[in-house]
């Protein structure tokens, strides 16, 4: 299977039943980065049976390695990352790239352990200098780019969403498919104890986000904000000092350290709009912010901004939408 030139290597990410779309963004990047060091472009996909890889053709990559089994209808990093591993050791990529998604954020760093490489988590950028990887991503609070090189193969990051276009569709020249067989399925049943729950939150996708902060007094208060994400067909998001308090999980934290979100719609109830929370949802659409303080920064980002008390605004909105 190794390859004349060791590829750029993506992994696809699916839902069960389509390829999510930051696998196409890192197939743009990777595209560009794999002509100008003349590389080839492979992705590996391992899917459930129910997945859809007709998509995945058009993209412009050379070749798309599959696997296919029930296994994979089940977010399970660790058995991912297992049989990732032995199929990357074979291909011998220069470079892996995944997506900043709660999945790849959670199966990079199992895939770096067992191959025994680095690893450069969100990364906002991306270019090769004489064949080396830079990555690029935000530090200290985001006042600064650090370009970060690997010195072991393979060069991995993870890539944050949004940050790159989509890979241009081209039907004419599908990718070649390489279906593998022979892995082992490695140990399905062994190595599934740790998690906790199957099912992950992703609200990078979510069309609205209504999302809490420390105005609130207690973690039942969430209730409330998801009755207005319930209004508008939405999912809910929260502050980090909302997460670290205990009345969210992590998987909703909106900011710098968490999700970079970029809806239609943003609600930010009692949430002041510190710098890394603003890192996480600026470019969406449209911000509206309910705090009680008018001085608050978040309102400077706002497109509409209510000064009042979320418990009294917020019931009244709902009722307003549901007129
Ligand atoms: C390295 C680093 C990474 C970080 N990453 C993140 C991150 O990813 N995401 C993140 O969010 N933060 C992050 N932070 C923390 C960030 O600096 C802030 O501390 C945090 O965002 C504050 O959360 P908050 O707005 O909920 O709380 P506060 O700043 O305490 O604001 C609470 C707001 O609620 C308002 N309020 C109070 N009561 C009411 C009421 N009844 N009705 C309406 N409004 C009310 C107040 O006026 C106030 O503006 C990070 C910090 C560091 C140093």
């Amino acid at each position: 299977m190794t390859q004349q030139n060791n590829p750029i290597l993506i992994v696809a990410e699916h839902n069960g039943q389509s390829i999510h779309p930051i696998t196409y963004e890192l197939m743009g990047k990777a595209k560009e980065l794999a002509k100008q060091q003349n590389l080839p472009l492979a992705v590996l996909a391992l899917v459930s049976p129910t997945v859809d890889l007709q998509e995945l053709r058009f993209r412009g990559a050379n070749s798309i390695f599959y696997i296919r089994h029930d296994c994979f209808a089940s977010p399970d990093e660790s058995l991912y990352a297992q049989n990732m591993s032995n199929v990357i050791r074979d291909l011998e990529p220069e470079v892996i790239l995944i997506g900043a998604t709660p999945f790849g954020r959670s199966l990079a760093p199992r895939l770096a352990a067992i191959l025994e490489t680095g690893l450069t988590a969100d990364c906002t950028d991306l270019k090769m200098e004489e064949g080396h990887l830079v990555q690029i991503r935000p530090a200290f609070s985001e006042n600064i780019l650090a370009h970060i090189q690997t010195e072991t193969k393979p060069q991995m990051a993870t890539v944050r969403y949004k940050e790159f276009a989509e890979a241009e569709r081209n039907e004419k020249e599908p990718s070649e498919m390489i279906e593998l067989q022979t892995l082992e399925t490695v140990g399905h049943q062994a190595i599934k104890t740790e998690r906790i729950s199957d099912f992950i939150v992703d609200i990078t996708e979510a069309p609205v986000v209504v999302s809490g902060g420390r105005g609130l007094k207690k973690a039942e208060d969430f209730k409330l904000l998801q009755a207005l994400a319930d209004a508008l067909g939405g999912m809910l998001g929260g502050s980090r000092a909302v997460v670290e308090e205990g009345f969210i999980s992590k998987d909703h934290q909106v900011g710098y350290s968490g999700h970079r979100v970029k809806p239609v719609l943003y609600v930010a109830c009692g949430i002041s709009g510190a710098p890394q929370h603003l890192a996480g949802m600026k470019e969406a659409e449209m911000i509206i912010a309910i705090n009680s303080d008018p001085s608050a920064p978040i309102f400077q980002i706002a497109d509409y901004g209510i000064v009042g008390d979320l418990y009294e605004v917020i019931p009244k909105l709902i009722s307003e939408i549901s007129r």
